[in-house]
């Protein structure tokens, strides 16, 4: 029996000084710190505050198959450096792609004994796999995603209209969400074939192939499908803040749609990346300052419901660094290591509040992925994941910070807010003080498993 005790405890009541007290893997109660009965063990934290372990519902793991870009091992271990316990990989990177049963058993195997914090999978829709999709909810994946626009990445596959209108009666029968990488083609190759003499060095160049237009025209298409088949829409790494009028309206209608964006679009401004700076790379793209703004408005007005790193690392080499060309360069930031300090250093002198954090880093992602009965809270019954984030203290990215494969990072060099002391995994440290204690204890995140 353990207690972990501070003076700001975030509950989903506030922030309080508190108690929680521990028994195995599960909290019993949250009490106040002098009410802690005898017989347990006492972590006093003082100052620092414990907040719920984030869930991060969109991590590209890229394993089997692809674990030079990064693997379980690696992913997991740098999702414990940045406060995490549970991850939800993406169907798409690796080999094969989680598309069919097959698949995801493939994904166990090489997810075994190998994972830091805990884990969960989302299936794919391609094109041709609407026959597997609800053998593959029966399978236990927490839900689906699919591209409307070539992933560009070999294994999976994009789907048309004519496509997503065979698979969304099967999603909508699994009860599932269906996640939406919203760009539609049309603008973007229309858009980029005006740019063939442009300079690809130019972080506007890159910016100008892949305009609002295509995340709009992409969100109108997806938002009448979902008004006509009634399954659970989410749309992934929302970028232009211009769709957020749509999308408050069509939850004002009663769809079931929510939405998710990223810290490299609450941070990056497109104005500010350097030419060649091909690190800030990813799809759909960093926009303005002023779509920025937009995009913390979204948050502030609940449009937009939680945050997640989009976490998708790939050898440096594909960066093209040295050539600096955004056109050849692979589209993806990492950034788990990072993401709860990126956020606190914008959302705080916005004048959110580590509630606010709390709910779109661990609540709101854990309701998405259906792992809210025992997840992304500090409260009775829920599982003992905490991280302790010192929120006072400021540090510089540094390589040694970065527990990624490949330490590379956009945000090298930056001064950010707080840091993360410790994280919790089920009652037991994954990481403290910059040390990952003991064998690997997460495991895949089952439904079904006994209280
Ligand atoms: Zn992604």
């Amino acid at each position: 029996m353990q207690a972990f005790v501070a003076h700001r405890v975030v509950t989903s009541d506030g922030i309080r000084p508190a108690a929680i007290l521990v028994e195995g893997e599960r909290i019993q109660a949250v009490v106040p710190p002098d009410q802690i009965s005898s017989g347990y063990k006492i972590h006093d934290f003082g100052d620092a505050v414990i907040l719920p372990g984030l869930v991060d519902s969109h991590v590209h793991i890229n394993d089997p198959g692809r674990a030079e870009w990064e693997g379980f091992e690696m992913a997991t271990r740098a999702a414990a450096a940045g406060g995490y316990t549970m991850l939800v990989d993406m169907p798409v990177n690796c080999l094969p792609a989680t598309s069919t049963t097959a698949a995801l058993q493939a994904k166990r195997a090489a997810a075994y004994g190998r994972c830091r914090v805990d884990w969960a999978a989302w299936g794919g829709v391609v094109h041709d796999n609407q026959s597997d999709i609800e053998a593959l909810a029966a399978a236990g994946v927490r839900g689906f995603k699919c591209f409307l626009i070539d992933p560009g990445i070999d294994g999976f596959t994009m789907v048309n209209e004519q496509q997503l209108r065979l698979a969304l009666p099967h999603v909508a029968r699994t009860g599932l969400p269906l996640l939406v990488h919203a760009e539609l083609p049309g603008p973007v190759d229309r858009a980029t074939a005006a740019l063939t003499n442009a300079d690809w060095s130019r972080y506007s160049t890159y910016l100008d192939s892949r305009p609002d237009e295509a995340e709009l025209a992409a969100i109108r298409l997806m938002l009448a499908l979902c008004r006509e088949y009634r399954f659970r829409l989410h749309i992934v790494h929302l970028s232009t803040g211009r769709a957020l009028p749509e999308l408050r309206a069509a939850r004002a209608e009663g769809l079931a749609v929510s939405v998710e964006t990223c810290p490299h679009y609450l941070h990056l401004r497109a104005e500010e990346i350097p030419m060649g700076a091909t690190l800030s790379k990813c799809a759909p793209p960093i926009r303005s300052h002023e779509n920025c703004e937009k995009l913390w408005q979204g948050l502030g007005d609940k449009t937009i419901d939680l945050v997640v790193t989009d976490h998708s690392p790939c050898p440096p080499g594909m960066k093209r660094l040295a050539e600096g060309d955004f056109r050849t360069a692979w589209g993806g930031i990492a950034s788990l290591s990072v993401a709860l300090p990126l956020m606190w250093t914008e959302a705080s002198q916005r004048g959110f509040t580590l509630v606010d954090l709390a709910q779109w880093m661990a609540a709101g992602p854990a309701r998405l992925s259906g792992c809210d009965n025992r997840k992304g809270r500090i409260a009775a019954g829920f599982e003992a994941d905490f991280v302790v984030f010192d929120a006072d203290r400021e540090f510089i990215v540094t390589e040694d910070k970065l527990h990624y494969r490949h330490a590379v990072s956009p945000y090298l060099g930056e001064t950010l807010r707080g840091v993360v002391k410790a994280t919790y995994l089920r009652g037991n440290p994954v990481f403290t003080e910059g040390e990952f204690p003991g064998e690997p204890r997460g495991h895949e995140y089952a439904a079904e498993r006994s209280r």
